[in-house]
């Protein structure tokens, strides 16, 4: 993808503060970090959500971020660890090229303190369970 900046970083034509490399997976420190040490892991290969991309490039990539992880917490003695990810702008995506936020976590950092579950109306539970049911 010409326009991508994941994929120019994948390629060496911008640089980044390389974590891991391997044949399929590419990650390095976000550029603007919740926390230091906040990392992100993509597929070098462009894929715009986790919608589409091919599962054994996810496996990769999930593989990877579960090394990473472990490095990441105890490199930067994090008390936690968000593993996140981002698909659309209507959650938050902003880099249509998918990856994967490894967010080391501490104790009142401020970061993602409310959790704003709600409960289902009655019978919503179930109506929702068979839409998405239906479509697997
Ligand atoms: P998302 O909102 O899930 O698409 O997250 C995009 C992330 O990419 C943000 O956390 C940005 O700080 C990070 N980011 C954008 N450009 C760069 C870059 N050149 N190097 C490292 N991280 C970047
Ligand atoms: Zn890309």
């Amino acid at each position: 993808m010409a326009d991508c900046i994941f994929c120019k970083i994948a390629l060496g034509e911008i640089p980044c503060a390389k974590i891991y490399e391997d044949d399929l997976v590419l990650s390095f420190l976000d550029i603007n970090p919740i926390n230091p040490g906040h990392t992100l892991v993509l597929p070098k290969k462009h894929y715009t959500t986790l919608l589409e991309i091919d599962p054994d490039v996810l496996e990769a990539c999930v593989l990877a971020s579960q090394k990473i992880a472990k490095a990441i917490y105890t490199g930067v003695k994090a008390d936690g660890l968000n593993f996140l990810q981002n698909n659309f702008r209507a959650a938050g995506q902003l880099i249509d090229h998918v990856h994967f936020h490894l967010i080391p976590r501490y104790e009142n950092d401020g970061f993602l303190t409310a959790w704003p579950g709600r409960q289902y109306p009655s019978g919503e539970m179930e109506s929702t369970l068979k839409k998405i049911v239906a479509e697997l």
